[in-house]
């Protein structure tokens, strides 16, 4: 058979060259042909969604497994009651928001969707995709188009036409070229038929995005790649290998510094390795697919397909691959790539230690805070990140502004000092502001530190009453005698004696801290030098003693 080739990537050009073009793949789709469609997420192979022959033709020429059901992808919601039955309105409402777009719904399905589609099932995913070109075909050939991705079943699948007609050129009728996939890793499958809804597959559209909208959403365990070799898999088709290279890959979780080290641990001259962008040169003997920079999710999404494809062609015996976090995009792509390992995956051995510092003030946490940023270790200042979380939260703002109205500006700043007078000596106003102020702020900088690797050290005036304590692998208090605390303060903020006495008495006592922390650095010395090198060799034993005790913990 030969395969027609559309060539659509540009729009813009001659209309009525394009219009037939268009006409002629929705000729083949209704005529019971398949046709290899673009969209925004990857390619699909289609068919026509109600013709159980045609439908049949996909999996026959993808070897697909009959248990494994196709996606509907049609124009808009306008199209859902013809297809799907006891549609909740939560679905009009994610449509609204999400369509045309990476999310796939799963519905209850009408008669008329043949068993071939569903493959059995008594409900239906269906989708409306963002490609102009496709939406056009489905338009004009005025009837859904079944297609899941257009890859040889098992293979990674394709973002470009040519990836396409490697795998099916020659087995279908037509291939439109639509250019590059723009966001290179499917759709996220919702199912709606339960309550709460359910994440079958995350996708292109990040999970916080639908959570945000329709509240708490629960996560099928399929979409965690948490199932274990011996567990029956919940969604058809989890028990395969998925997306795979001909060579085995694994998988390296955690921080990327940490990852990046333990990939290095493992490759040999034969080795092939995904890695993001900024870890590239330490692997100049092997094949390296960069992935993209470790931030940018969407390029990684992009990338990773074509990554994966790619070593298909370079000869290399097993493949390492970088993961990124779970957040965002990374869920879809941590996904994919554990299912190309056969979720073959290792966690990084952690060399991340994260210490907390309190104390009263003139005892030296500032000092030994610098000692530590001299080690190379990062200081995460939590009373900054709390007003850089307030200053972009409208929902923080308005809790805080709820319990203490007309501490807010006209503008929208906070006036520190009224709130400071508010709480100030009020035991029980304080302790309703630090329940605000923790419900925001200690996610987020649960949030920082997951992605750390190496030492760092959270400054926290309330570091218990926070729960911050949690986070930290040892608490520190630093303390220092009474008198040289009053001295250092005269000094620093050139107050009269009897101020400075006030402000320490005002605060709790270093037995407080001494009674809450895990250890004590104590500043007795007259001299910031010594106190500084002091503080390094403290925080050098620590960081040596925690790492120990987690290498301890790996084995054991
Ligand atoms: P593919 O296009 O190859 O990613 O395959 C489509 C995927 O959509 C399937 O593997 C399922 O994960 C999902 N899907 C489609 N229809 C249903 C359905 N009725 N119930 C559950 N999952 C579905
Ligand atoms: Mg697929």
């Amino acid at each position: 058979m030969e395969t027609i080739y559309y060539d659509l990537r540009d729009t813009k050009g001659q209309q009525k060259e394009i219009e037939d073009k268009i006409s002629a793949a929705a000729k083949i789709l209704r005529e019971g042909g398949l046709v290899g469609i673009p969209t925004e997420t990857v390619y699909g192979l289609g068919a026509n969604g109600l013709d159980s022959a045609a439908v049949q033709r996909i999996f026959a020429v993808k070897g697909r497994p009959q248990d494994n059901p196709l996606i509907l992808h049609v124009t808009g919601a306008q199209w859902l009651p013809r297809y799907c039955a006891d549609i909740p309105p939560m679905a009009y409402i994610l449509a609204r928001k999400f369509w045309p777009g990476p999310l796939t719904m799963i519905l209850k399905r009408q008669p008329l969707v043949p068993d071939a589609t569903t493959a059995g099932l008594n409900t239906v995913g269906v989708r409306c995709p963002n490609h102009p070109v496709t939406l056009a075909i489905i338009r004009e050939a005025g009837v859904p188009i079944a297609a899941p991705s257009a890859n040889t079943s098992g293979r990674p699948s394709c973002t470009t036409a040519q990836d396409v007609l490697e795998d099916m050129g020659g087995r279908i009728d037509s291939l439109v070229d639509g250019g590059p996939c723009i966001l290179g890793v499917e759709s996220t499958v919702l199912d709606l038929t339960c309550t709460p809804p359910r994440l079958l597959r995350p996708g292109g559209l990040p999970l916080e995005d639908m959570e945000r909208l329709i509240g708490h959403i629960d996560v099928d365990k399929a979409a965690l790649g948490t199932i274990e070799a011996h567990e029956r898999p919940a969604a058809p088709g989890m028990k395969y290998r998925h997306y795979a290279p001909k060579a085995p890959v694994t998988v390296i979780t955690g921080a990327p510094g940490a990852s990046a080290r333990e990939i290095g641990k493992r490759v040999g001259p034969t080795s092939g390795v995904i890695c993001f962008d900024e870890y590239a040169h330490l692997f100049p003997k092997q094949v390296v697919r960069p992935l993209g920079p470790s931030e940018d999710k969407q390029i990684q999404a992009q990338r990773l397909f074509e990554a994966l494809r790619s070593f298909d062609h370079s000869g290399v015996t097993e493949i390492y691959a970088q993961c990124p976090d779970n957040r965002g995009l990374g869920f879809a792509i941590g996904n994919r790539l554990k299912k190309a390992a056969g979720f073959h995956v290792l966690e990084a051995d952690n060399q991340r230690v994260i210490l907390g510092l309190t104390g009263g003030t003139g005892a030296g946490k500032s000092s030994a805070l610098r000692a530590l940023q001299a080690m190379g270790g990062t200081v995460i200042d939590c009373d900054q990140v709390y007003h850089e979380i307030l200053q972009a939260n409208a929902e923080f703002q308005n809790a805080i502004n709820a319990k203490f109205p007309g501490v807010f500006n006209a503008n929208g700043q906070l006036n520190r000092r009224k709130l400071g007078q508010e709480v100030f000596a009020k035991r029980d106003r304080l302790d309703e502001l630090n329940e605000i102020v923790f419900r925001y702020l200690v996610p987020e900088l649960e949030r920082q530190v997951e992605a750390a690797d190496g030492l760092y050290a959270l400054d926290a005036i309330n570091l218990f009453e926070s729960g911050l304590d949690r986070l930290c692998d040892r608490t520190v208090a630093v303390t220092a005698p009474t008198e040289l605390r009053v001295r250092r303060i005269m000094a620093r903020d050139d107050i009269p004696e009897q101020y400075a006495r006030l402000r320490v008495f005002a605060q709790k006592g270093d037995d407080f801290y001494r009674s809450k922390c895990d250890c004590e650095l104590n500043n007795a010395s007259e001299s910031p030098d010594v106190f500084y090198r002091e503080a390094r060799l403290f925080f050098e034993r620590l960081m040596e003693s925690i790492l120990e005790e987690k290498r301890k913990n790996a084995v054991g």
